[in-house]
């Protein structure tokens, strides 16, 4: 997945040409600052690594590998999912800790950035097994987490049920302490928010909606007359029937794809939808409620054979899962997993508007040669950032024990998004880098800044 190392520093540097940014420094002191915010926002304050000592079912103790990585504390307390997956490793879930700093900071919300992850496909344990994983996951975490210290929240492989397991257990383990707010995303019932759980996959559609139709409208003629690459190529998809492809179909996708489809007085086509079994493709455009009822009675996959699709009456073909990807589609929705787009693929691509649902879809190298080629990425701390927003409303909640209704959750929500956009889209806009570099700039000015101010350069 992307390292960021890169880009961070492209961006430090970018910071440090500009003059609003501490304007009373001298050259010499610049470049020291420049070499502490660089090793400060490329290595994480903390890693901590444990294995969990589980007893299996059948009464096999197995040990294992978790993590919590505790990235920046800058703007607040650590804040970022728990990841229960096979593949998950220590790099990864320190680079998934730092995108989580950076998103945090670009969208104003007062936290830091963190991440935890646990080695497990959770498909092969039962119930009973999981929720002892996440017992034990809070018991040797147990001093490192809490409401001010830092605040886990659902990520792939884990969701509500996981959370409110984690929080009861955080509840037993500090008596007398507040606890509603010591993890977010959990159940309506255990003190979540409305709107949480469908948080990042309207984010995400309204993110591009609101570039793409509100911005592109209002601001068209400028954007006619500036020679930025990104701007071509949003104009020539603005206001005609996109045609759409969505990776990746679990609570992201499925809710991305839904709200797509359900904007329809914008004509947008989702033409094909693919899960890890599958791709199923149909060129008038899917019935994304049809295959939401599926999988909802399908423990999340898609339907893999005709037999399936007819009985629930939807018009498909079933094709192999990764020719998604190269679909000749105006638009890819990535919401999968990272690392989606990389060298080998990277020339196969033929959309020229990509949103990025998961985190780091893309790696470095395919994300500056897309760059190249004018296709514009909507990066995923600007378009993914709906989950965390609403966690922090739900951790506020928590803390005050007044609960919003759904429809203020995503009043909020979209404000909020929209407040983001606003600033970021007229300077990106307005020059020659890409939009994953304007909101990685905006995310580094504001951190280091902070930062500098609570004396953190010296
Ligand atoms: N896991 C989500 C993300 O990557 C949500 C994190 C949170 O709500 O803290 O943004």
């Amino acid at each position: 997945m992307q390292k960021q190392q890169h880009i961070i520093e492209e961006s430090l540097k970018a910071v440090m040409e500009d003059e609003s940014f501490l304007p009373n420094l001298q050259a010499q002191t610049r470049e020291q600052a420049y070499k502490s915010l660089c090793a400060l926002l490329s290595t994480p304050n903390h890693i901590h690594k444990s294995f969990l000592r589980v007893t299996l079912e059948n009464g096999t103790i197995v040990r294992i590998p978790a993590f919590r990585v505790q990235h920046s504390d800058t703007l607040g307390p650590y804040k970022g999912g728990i990841r229960f997956h096979e593949t998950v490793n220590e790099e990864e879930v320190s680079n998934l800790a730092k995108l989580m700093t950076l998103k945090n900071a670009l969208h104003e919300l007062p936290f830091g950035g963190g991440k935890g992850g646990v080695i497990i496909n959770p498909k092969e344990y039962s119930i009973k097994e999981l929720n002892l994983i996440c017992k034990k996951y809070v018991q040797y975490f147990n001093d490192i987490l809490g409401p001010d210290k830092d605040i886990p929240a659902p990520d792939v492989g884990t969701g509500e049920r996981e959370m409110d397991w984690m929080m009861g257990e955080y509840k037993n383990t500090h008596p007398g302490r507040i606890y509603r707010n010591s993890f977010t995303g959990k159940s309506i019932v255990n003190g979540g928010s409305l709107g949480r759980r469908e948080a990042t996959g309207k984010g995400v559609y309204f993110t591009f909606r609101y570039m793409m139709h509100n911005y592109l409208n209002e601001n068209e003629k400028a954007l006619k007359e500036t020679d930025n690459i990104f701007a071509k190529t949003a104009l020539e998809h603005a206001d005609r029937k996109l045609t759409m492809a969505v990776q990746g179909f679990g609570n992201l996708g499925s809710v991305a794809a839904l709200e797509a489809y359900q904007c329809s007085h914008l004509q947008n086509k989702i033409v094909a939808v693919s899960d890890h079994n599958v791709m199923l493709y149909h060129e008038d455009g899917l019935d994304i409620p049809g295959l939401v009822k599926f999988t909802k009675e399908h423990d999340g996959d898609l339907p893999t054979n005709q037999e399936e699709l007819d009985e629930y009456d939807i018009k498909a073909e079933v094709k192999e899962r990764d020719d998604l990807l190269a679909l000749d589609v105006d638009v890819l929705l990535l919401a999968a997993l990272e690392d989606q787009i990389h060298k080998e693929n990277m020339e196969d691509i033929q959309a020229k508007l990509i949103i990025e649902g998961a985190n780091g879809p893309i790696t470095e190298e395919a994300d500056r040669y897309l760059a190249d080629k004018g296709v514009l990425i909507v990066p995923d701390i600007l378009a993914n950032a709906g989950g965390v927003i609403v966690s922090y409303y739900e951790w506020v909640q928590g803390r005050d024990t007044q609960f919003m209704t759904e429809e203020e959750v995503y009043k909020r929500l979209f404000d909020k998004m929209r407040g983001t956009m606003d600033t970021i889209l007229p300077q990106f806009f307005g020059d020659p880098f890409p939009l994953r570099q304007n909101c990685y700039i905006h995310s580094v000015m504001k951190l280091s800044t902070i930062m500098y101010r609570q004396g953190k350069l010296y």
